[in-house]
């Protein structure tokens, strides 16, 4: 893994972090835009793939990027307000930006996951952004069908675990991991910080297991999520977080699992909610699999194809929890 995509990776999500921390602080200008899905966007979304686009090409040259969003919506005319917005947005980190310049970037970002390939969650949890609360920019380098780098950008997750989620951390956290060298946590508004190698702590024994799981209940199954959780620990504790931002709160050791139980049949993982956040917690020594303990595969293009559900934990409570979801006839 050269360095130098390490660097261009985190001064890319550094400049998303800034400014989508811009855009959730102003929220009176932040206007919800509605896909076509039904999933919501703003123009955060867009500053942040178009600066982490930029970021990457003017370090590297061109890439490969599978990002989550297009430009089309704001290329519509009659959608000028919410370009004239975004471009006010990467202002303060892109200062000669154009209209035509941004749009280009955005849809940088409209790569083909062809290995190897960048993949990109610009915004991961949008409605904990439209909350005032946690999100997180994601981007992962996937070569071979698993990711080699991750790169996970917490805006506005404390440093200091007595701390509550809300409201959000002045300064946030950026983690990252390469496979096979360690996950790494700094400050989120210093990419040139010295990293401190994160190293997850055996759970306690005898403390309750801490679960954490999706805020919005249509992402996660949260009545089965108590039910197979009560099978491991009587006592166990159920932390709501939006975003991969769960990743990183079990690495570091915060809690003990991230369980994330489907709540409908044939829903698929977009591998842009996961490439950079389970590197992360699997470096730092939380294994990740699906529900039915099979690794992640992204070589199926956008959507994690082969696998159902997610299961992230250390070793020991990882193996519990599978055994419960086995007992409950889940995986
Ligand atoms: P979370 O922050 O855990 O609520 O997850 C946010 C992510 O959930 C979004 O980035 C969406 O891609 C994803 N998502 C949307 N619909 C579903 C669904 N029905 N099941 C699971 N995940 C979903
Ligand atoms: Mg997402």
């Amino acid at each position: 893994m050269p360095s130098q995509h390490l660097h261009a990776a985190l001064q890319a999500v550094a400049d998303a972090c800034r400014v989508t921390r811009l855009v959730q602080r102003s929220m009176g200008r932040v206007r919800e835009i509605v896909k076509d899905d039904r999933s919501p966007v703003t123009i955060a979304d867009f500053a942040s793939q178009a600066l982490v686009a930029r970021a990457l090409t003017g370090r590297l040259g061109p890439v490969r990027l599978v990002g989550e969003e297009t430009a089309a919506y704001l290329r519509a005319p009659e959608h000028s307000a919410q370009l004239g917005a975004t471009v006010e947005a990467v202002r303060g980190v892109w200062p000669d930006v154009t209209k035509a310049g941004l749009l280009d970037a955005i849809d940088a970002g409209t790569g083909e996951p062809v290995d190897p390939f960048w993949t990109l969650d610009p915004v991961d949890g949008t409605k904990g952004f439209l909350r005032g609360e946690q999100y997180a920019v994601a981007l992962a380098l996937v070569e071979g069908g698993r990711p080699v780098l991750g790169v996970l950008g917490c805006p506005n997750l404390p440093a200091d675990f007595s701390r509550p989620f809300t409201p959000p951390d002045p300064v946030g956290r950026i983690y990252f991991a390469v496979a096979g060298e360690g996950a790494y946590e700094i400050p989120a508004d210093d990419p040139a910080a010295h990293p401190v190698r994160m190293v997850r702590p055996e759970p306690e024994a005898g403390q309750p297991v801490r679960v954490c799981a999706s805020v919005e209940r249509a992402h996660s199954n949260l009545d089965v999520t108590g039910r197979v959780m009560a099978a491991v620990d009587p006592s166990h504790v159920l932390i709501q977080i939006d975003s991969q931002c769960k990743y990183a709160v079990v690495a570091r050791g915060q809690a003990d699992v991230y369980l994330r139980l489907p709540t409908k049949k044939g829903y698929v993982e977009r591998i842009w909610d996961h490439a950079a956040g389970a590197l992360v917690a699997a470096e730092a020594g939380c294994p990740v699999t699906d529900i039915a303990g099979h690794d992640l595969d992204f070589s199926c293009g956008r959507g994690l194809e082969r696998n159902r559900g997610i299961l992230c934990a250390p070793p020991s409570i990882h193996a519990r929890v599978l055994a419960a979801l086995g007992d409950a006839g889940i995986r």
